[in-house]
């Protein structure tokens, strides 16, 4: 029987394939929404051009509804493209040395707040912050309040004019203080140039950082794609640090940058407080865009609209008195996606009091689902050829009783009597099947 059943249940699922109309409209609303989504227009059509070919043909698993296969795509495929499982984060050396780069205004200073913060209450280290920002006096000023915030030691000189000299310094002093981990925030300027990459390129050979850390405004949108690139040329980075996600964020930055330059995400932030910090978890981020550019709410209407069709068709069907016992089947799985029958019934006005206390289960459908299953093919489409020889043997395949097939077949013959007289109605079909 299971064998069976597996076999009527790949037929159904090969009927429920997402089609390809349908396809097509998806992806150019999940692109449209990227793009919304400030991912880079050529890489949001590499991406839906991708998902696209998987869901193409792709089966539609147990239970799942093809919209909700195409949003499990979409999500998979942006997870993949964003790191697939968690990045590591090397700080094994004695002391281990990382160096924080970005634009000024990113987030370098509060972000290295943050990391010490991280590294000290989740990781038990003893963090040395490093202010290696020799431009502006105000910048030592702001580190030193979060250090004392966050009770972490702090290493500057404020007459040092050589940023690779103070971070050389710095280590002598974590190695005498006992400081396993050390966080060099450097300076930076509005835009790129040629000064601070040089500056920040000589603290990198000078000091050989197990971790480098790009840091990111998510809120610049295209522009952090380009900053990228720049720093990624001439350092290589070991990760990315995407901050101030709390704003009217535009996570499609995440996207764009790790598709750039493909380095991994590893840390975001949103919020100002040092305790907003955190490891980037791609699936998160995948749901997030996602919720973003509502894609799964676009998907969800592909969907409907595929229902309706369905819908469409199964109501010509019956005028033609065609309804099938595979039209039946598709009718009591819709009603089950639906939720349980109990509830669907406690819906229609004056029935939910009186069967507030009866026993209705959804195993009602399961005998008359199993009998079904137990059809071929062409005795699904077409009634009228199951005779008595055709009712042991699908009685045989279901483990029911010749009764209860019997008893079925007469209900569904009822049933499509009043389809037929419902048709010659002068008002014809008006009413409304299950489901539609
Ligand atoms: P730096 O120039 O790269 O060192 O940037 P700062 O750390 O000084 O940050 C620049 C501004 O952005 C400051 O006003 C910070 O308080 C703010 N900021 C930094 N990170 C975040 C964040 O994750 N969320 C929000 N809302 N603001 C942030
Ligand atoms: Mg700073």
């Amino acid at each position: 029987l299971t064998e069976r059943l597996e076999t009527a249940f790949k037929n159904l699922k090969g009927e429920a394939k997402i089609n390809e109309l349908n396809i097509a409209n998806t992806v150019k609303d999940i692109r449209r929404a990227l793009i919304d989504a400030d991912v880079n227009y050529k890489i949001a059509k590499e991406f839906t051009d991708k998902v696209k070919d998987k869901a193409i043909g792709e089966k539609v698993l147990n239970a799942i509804s093809p919209g909700q296969l195409m949003v499990k795509i979409v999500q998979d495929e942006l997870t993949d493209l964003m790191g697939g499982t968690e990045a590591s984060f090397d700080i094994s050396g004695n002391p281990a040395i990382i160096l924080i780069a970005g634009l000024q205004g990113s987030g370098k200073t509060t972000f290295s707040g943050k990391l010490a913060n991280y590294l000290k209450t989740q990781k038990g280290k003893s963090p040395l912050l490093v202010a290696a920002d020799i431009y502006r006096p105000a910048a030592i000023d702001q580190l030193t309040v979060l250090a004392e915030q966050i009770g972490v030691d702090i290493y500057s000189e404020r007459e040092n004019k050589d940023a690779v000299s103070i971070a050389q310094n710095a280590i002598k002093e974590a190695k005498s203080k006992n400081k396993n981990v050390i966080i060099i925030d450097t300076a930076g300027r509005l835009a790129i140039d040629e000064a601070m990459m040089t500056e920040v390129a000589n603290i990198k050979s000078a000091v050989n950082p197990s971790e480098i850390l790009f840091v990111v405004d998510s809120m610049t949108g295209q522009d952090a794609v380009n900053t990228a690139k720049a720093f990624n040329d001439r350092l290589d980075f070991s990760g990315v640090v995407l901050t101030k996600l709390d704003g009217d964020t535009r996570g499609g930055a995440a996207l764009s940058i790790k598709y750039t330059v493909n380095k991994p995400i590893k840390f975001v932030s949103s919020g100002e407080k040092m305790e907003t910090l955190d490891v980037f978890y791609p699936d998160r981020m995948a749901q997030r865009i996602l919720g973003m550019g509502d894609i799964a709410t676009l998907v969800e209407k592909a969907q409907a609209q595929f229902d309706e069709e369905q819908a469409k068709k199964l109501e010509k069907k019956i005028r033609k008195n065609q309804f099938d016992f595979q039209d039946f089947l598709d009718q009591l799985q819709q009603i089950k996606k639906m939720g349980n029958l109990k509830d669907l019934m406690g819906m229609i006005p004056g029935v939910g009091k009186a069967i507030k206390d009866v026993d209705i289960s959804d195993d009602a459908f399961k005998g008359v689902e199993a009998i079904i299953q137990s059809m071929t093919p062409e005795e699904r489409g077409n009634p009228d050829l199951i005779d008595q020889k055709r009712k042991v043997r699908i009685a045989k395949g279901c483990g029911k009783d010749i009764a209860d097939v019997n008893a079925f077949m007469k209900q569904f013959d009822q049933m499509r009597q009043m389809m037929k007289m419902m048709n010659k109605m002068p008002m014809g079909f008006g009413g409304k099947m299950p489901g539609m």
